[in-house]
């Protein structure tokens, strides 16, 4: 098969012709129909992730259809048109038996753990836990749009954050993570607030159901959104993942307000200096938010099915894998607005 293959930290990945892979005997080869390019590539392709091991083929927002099924496999058959998320449960610790595959102790990722699907096939294992069936009108560049971003904000939003309706929600970094955070709490009837340094990103968070916008180049940022709540937000997401809008994310918020920090802060930035006075003293929360696990894609799906949520809406441009490598190594410069997909392979 093709792929799109590094064999060291920070050198141009190359699309190269590799062995197809064979499924576990728990798990599926799907052929990936298109797999979106996510900062978290750009962070293992750069030596961030201790999981990868060289050579590496990166991609873990995926969807396509199953095209080989492994022998223990109950519940999925060749043809069956499916998403994953993007941490797969082992199925067999504590974690994953109570139903937090998103933290499982022994947990998978593909594109980090093992190859991902920057590929024309990628192996999922533990298939009857992680496989998400996909509803037959989603397009496959909206589904691999939500094996990440869109599920990591749903669970930021919903299930973390329990955001409510007529709450402040300001959400940090409109980049995927943070346009999907805009539109999932628009859609539970908080009041949102976008911050972003580009107008462009900007527009799109108003379009997407943000009530005001912040240009955070050109404003104090806490200070505008404790103006413009009368007080503080009630939940703050730093979907970005620097110290930067973290610290901003925590101090917006009004006493007992809730900070998640959804984008990952690796490298230089993975211990970072937290304003402690306030977390005590307004006895603010602090959450962690990490993907989301299959069993929760329905409520989500349910909502994309029902038109309250639309993830095409942030789909950008599609892609072939030839172009995936300088895609990849261009995810830090912010340039894009919504989501890249490689859809041609
Ligand atoms: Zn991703
Ligand atoms: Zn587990």
């Amino acid at each position: 098969m093709k792929a799109v293959l590094f064999e060291k930290f920070q050198e141009a990945p190359k699309l190269v012709t590799v062995d197809d892979p064979t499924p576990a005997v728990h798990g599926v080869v799907l052929k990936v129909a298109a797999t979106g390019v996510c900062r978290s590539d750009w962070h293992g392709w750069m030596g961030h992730d201790s999981d990868i091991e060289l050579p590496h083929v990166p991609g873990h927002e995926l969807a396509g259809v199953i095209e080989a099924v492994g022998k223990d496999v109950a519940n999925w058959k060749v043809g069956d048109k499916v998403t994953v998320p993007f941490i797969c449960g082992c199925g067999s610790c504590p974690e994953c038996h109570a139903g937090h595959q998103q933290v499982c102790l022994h947990q998978e990722q593909p594109g980090f753990t093992h190859w991902g699907s920057f590929a024309e096939y990628v192996g999922i294992h533990q298939a009857d836990l992680n496989l998400v069936a996909l509803p037959e009108s989603m397009d496959f560049a909206t589904a691999a749009s939500l094996g990440c971003r869109f599920a990591t904000s749903f669970r930021a939003v919903i299930d973390q954050g329990k955001v409510s309706a007529g709450q402040w929600v300001a959400v940090h970094g409109c980049g995927g993570v943070g346009l999907s955070a805009v539109m999932i709490a628009a859609a539970a009837g908080a009041n949102v607030i976008g911050v972003d340094l580009a107008p462009a990103k900007l527009k799109l968070a108003q379009d997407l159901g943000a009530v005001a916008v912040i240009n955070g180049g050109e404003a104090d940022v806490p200070e505008a959104i404790r103006e413009i709540t009368r007080g503080g937000a009630h939940v703050s997401l730093d979907a970005l993942g620097h110290p930067v809008t973290m610290t901003n994310s925590i101090l917006c918020l009004r006493p007992r307000g809730k900070h998640i920090q959804v984008g990952l802060m690796l490298g230089d930035h993975a211990a970072p200096a937290i304003p402690m006075p306030k977390i005590v003293g307004q006895e603010i929360e602090l959450l962690g938010s990490h993907g989301m696990q299959a069993h929760r894609y329905g409520a989500m799906l349910d909502m994309v099915a029902s038109g309250k949520l639309d993830p095409s809406r942030l789909v950008g441009s599609q892609i072939s894998l030839a172009e995936a490598p300088e895609a990849l190594m261009s995810m830090d410069s912010f340039r894009s607005v919504g989501a890249t997909v490689i859809t041609r392979f």
